[in-house]
């Protein structure tokens, strides 16, 4: 029983080397050169690559908005996720209304039930009230050991409100993801532009300003440090936000910085474009030198993971309450392409190393969520990886992204490698871009 994958080169956030990999029931039980089977299904990954299961640390799978929910649910979401070699996503469990946060921990159980990747939750914090600081404490005991807040949208906190949120994450041992937009400078340009009648998409970059980011990272790591919270920041896409990383660094602070894949390959002259509600997302894209400046911040370890912020809707969903700004749900599909395109524009491109692109799609976001005996190609860990062909190639359109919606934001895009075989658990879950097991995924409860 089990695998021997023979002839490919195994790649570790801290080396590649060629050599064989024995799978035994879910495990991997050895990594060396020439090993041989004993009853083992050969598999050859001469010429590929071999990578532990990627992760991603951000995705969207079934959450309302507004009147709907999104596109993808957690069996869309996750066969996707598979077939482009993400063997486990973090997702963001929500209260809604008044629910506690044990209700959003039952209903997010229940909503990923069939999920064919593995999954774990972080905790959206809508509110500070007297009882939050006790759920986060059932919350951690229910394994999820990561909170979400926000500065920006209805549920964002004020600072008093993050102050209390950030002193219980220090005290519990938390991590808190964090959005930072500033919502005042946001309305502020809103209103500045609603006033010149400038509400279409045109301009929906210009009502969320490079400098609300950058601000709100300011503010947010400054209360990080007063209360001694370990804050990860979610989907930074501006210059202007490294550079407040860069100074919080150089004072010592530790935390956390995730960028994702649109805001290193897709510039805002998008929304000058025909269907500009498809690149409708917060924070908006950016620019060119934004966008060269995250390759160098992925190169020099200031950033450490790309997620996808997956949360994809149907381009008459987009359109549902108008093109205009506010109007259009924001958020797009890519949990399918996030390694290839890094792939593609990182390691083709000589941007990244293949053991930076395992350390940016796997292996921190294993170490900083807790995410046990994954992210990494070795003797005893659980056999979640990926047999990568860098020879494939793929031209995106808006009907192969095998997400469950009508657009693709990368649609046009000529992808270089792709997972040819993937496996969760020890068992080959995916070949040849086709799911061959659904629903295989498990729950990671962290500590
Ligand atoms: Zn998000």
């Amino acid at each position: 029983m089990g695998y021997l994958i023979s002839g490919g080169t195994v790649v570790n956030a801290t080396g590649q080397q060629r050599a064989d990999v024995l799978l035994e029931g879910d495990r991997i039980s050895a990594v060396a050169p020439n090993l041989s089977a004993h009853g083992h299904t050969a598999i050859d990954a001469q010429s590929c690559l071999i990578f532990p299961g990627f992760i991603d640390p951000h995705t969207h799978f079934d959450m309302e908005c507004g009147s709907f929910s999104t596109a993808d649910d957690f069996i869309s979401g996750s066969r996707a996720a598979i077939l482009g070699g993400t063997t486990t996503v973090l997702d963001f469990a929500e209260p809604y209304g008044a629910e506690t946060t044990n209700d959003a921990y039952r209903n997010w159980r229940q909503k990923a039930a069939k999920s064919s990747c593995n999954y774990a939750f972080h905790m959206t914090l809508p509110r500070w009230e007297n009882d939050t600081a006790q759920q986060m404490e059932t919350t951690i005991a229910n394994g999820i050991t990561s909170f979400k807040v926000y500065t920006t949208y209805d549920m964002m906190l004020d600072d008093a409100s993050l102050l209390c949120v950030f002193e219980a994450a220090a005290r519990l041992n938390a991590v808190v993801c964090v959005h930072c937009e500033d919502d005042d400078m946001i309305r502020a340009a809103t209103q500045m532009l609603e006033e010149q009648n400038k509400t279409g998409l045109a301009y929906f970059a210009q009502s969320r300003p490079a400098e609300s980011e950058a601000a709100a990272v300011a503010r947010v790591l400054r209360l990080a440090e007063q209360s001694g919270a370990r804050v990860y920041l979610v989907h930074l896409s501006t210059a202007a936000a490294l550079e407040q990383v860069h100074l919080a660094r150089a004072r010592g602070q530790e935390f956390y910085a995730e960028t994702c894949t649109q805001y290193l390959v897709l510039t805002q002259d998008y929304y000058q474009s025909a269907e500009p509600e498809t690149f409708v997302m917060c924070p908006p894209l950016r620019t060119q030198a934004d966008c060269d400046a995250f390759w160098v911040a992925l190169a020099d370890g200031t950033i450490q993971t790309v997620g996808t912020d997956h949360c994809s809707f149907t381009h008459a969903q987009k359109l549902a309450s108008g093109a205009k700004i506010g109007a259009v749900p924001g958020g797009c599909a890519g949990v399918a392409q996030r390694a290839q395109l890094l792939y593609t524009y990182g390691v083709s491109k000589g941007r990244i190393t293949p053991e930076q692109f395992v350390s940016l799609l796997s292996s921190e976001p294993a170490r900083i969520y807790g995410i046990q005996e994954r992210g990494c190609i070795a003797p005893g860990m659980i056999a979640d990886l990926v047999i990568w062909d860098p020879e494939t190639r793929t031209t995106l359109t808006h009907d192969n992204h095998q997400h469950a919606c009508d657009r693709s934001p990368y649609a046009g895009m000529q992808l270089a490698g792709g997972a040819r075989t993937v496996f969760v658990g020890g068992e080959i879950v995916a070949d040849n871009g086709s799911l061959i097991q659904a629903g295989k995924g498990q729950y990671l409860a962290r500590k």
